[in-house]
């Protein structure tokens, strides 16, 4: 232990209003949160403090000019109830691509990753020991220079708090993509960022995608709109006539870390796995010819999202049922086989 993380204790437990078997998703918050301020050109007094509101001053320059970055990861118990993180640096080093692009302060990995143990160490009754729930855990950090004018802040707030979530079975999802919206610029953009403004900026094509009876949008890319980019809030996976699909890393693309493991695994079991550009047109191609196979949809939350159909330019793309499916069904079972400790984890990625 290196940062000296002091910690004031919650006098009430809330743990005891909680039913682990009917958890409102997002609603639900543990009782402690990690805190720490930048000031000075570095990191101070970091704290574990009870989980409560705070005040912000009415100029924080978060609130005028954006400068907000996350990060959303899981804690879970494995069968022996063990409580572990899944490959925990990779959001550490993410947050600080995040915090770079943003010009904000990086936050040391170590501090990142002390803060985390300990929290969830505290909390760790949170953590649902069902098989399928976790404890969600949100870093984030924002700007608190009390300031109006279009500059870095000088000063942020980095804080990680935590709550439970109860399995996430999706039904299978459907999706648009058309031409008006793009999430995120394909170059020189902040897509490639967690940054809260690209949240923003998605809600009115998912809100304009569901009046038109889809669940979320397949974003394409903002130069020509051809190249898929990823879905909703999770990178995307094809499997076209048996190769495994997904779009290469191109700067609008969050680097999702199920992706990653994704990536890692699949070739390990014996699937051809490519990722480069696919257009729209080629998925709509491979449509018609009968090789598109499965859709799905890869992120933190969900593991696998099953796609049910895609929808461009007034066509409709029906896909296979589930139960037809491998590649994402298999790719499911194994990380959340990995999760409960029932897979054995080869890559050192399951962090006590
Ligand atoms: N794309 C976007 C835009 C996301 O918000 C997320 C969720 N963080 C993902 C992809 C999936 O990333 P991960 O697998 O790290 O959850």
């Amino acid at each position: 232990m290196k940062f000296n993380i002091k910690i004031t204790k919650a006098q009430n437990s809330q743990l005891g209003q909680v039913d682990f078997d009917d958890i409102p998703f997002g609603r639900v918050f543990s009782d402690h949160m990690f805190v720490a301020d930048y000031k000075d050109g570095e990191w101070q007094s970091p704290r574990i403090v009870p989980f409560g509101r705070f005040e912000m001053h009415p100029a924080a320059m978060v609130l005028h000019y954006g400068q907000a970055i996350f990060e959303g990861m899981k804690a879970s118990k494995s069968h022996d109830g063990t409580p572990f993180f899944l490959r925990p640096e990779m959001h550490a080093k993410r947050l600080n691509n995040s915090a770079r692009r943003m010009c904000m302060p990086e936050v040391p990995e170590a501090l990142f990753l002390e803060a985390l143990h300990t929290l969830v160490d505290l909390d760790s009754d949170w953590i649902p020991p069902q098989e399928g729930s976790a404890l969600y855990i949100r870093p984030y950090m924002f700007a608190t220079d009390e300031f109006i004018g279009v500059k870095p802040s000088a000063t942020y707030r980095f804080i990680i708090f935590t709550g439970p979530v109860g399995p996430y079975y999706p039904k299978p999802v459907s999706l648009i993509a058309d031409r008006q919206f793009a999430r995120a610029a394909v170059q020189g953009g902040t897509g490639e960022a967690k940054v809260a403004g690209n949240y923003a900026a998605s809600l009115l094509p998912a809100k304009l995608a569901n009046e038109k009876g889809y669940d979320q949008v397949m974003w394409l890319d903002s130069r020509e709109f051809k190249y898929i980019q990823e879905v909703g809030t999770m990178n995307i996976f094809f499997v076209i006539d048996g190769t495994v699909v997904t779009p290469k890393l191109d700067g609008g693309i969050l680097p999702g870390i199920t992706r990653d493991t994704i990536l890692k695994l699949l070739p390990e079991h014996g699937y051809k796995v490519e990722e480069r550009p696919i257009a729209i047109d080629e998925l709509v191609d491979a449509y018609k010819a009968g090789k598109l196979q499965e859709v799905f949809g890869s992120g933190t939350a969900a593991v696998v999202a099953h796609v049910s159909k895609v929808a461009y330019d007034g066509f409709e793309m029906e896909l296979p049922p589930v139960e037809e499916r491998k590649v994402g069904p298999f790719i499911k079972a194994q990380i959340d086989g990995m999760r409960s400790g029932k897979i054995e984890d080869k890559h050192g990625w399951i962090v006590p």
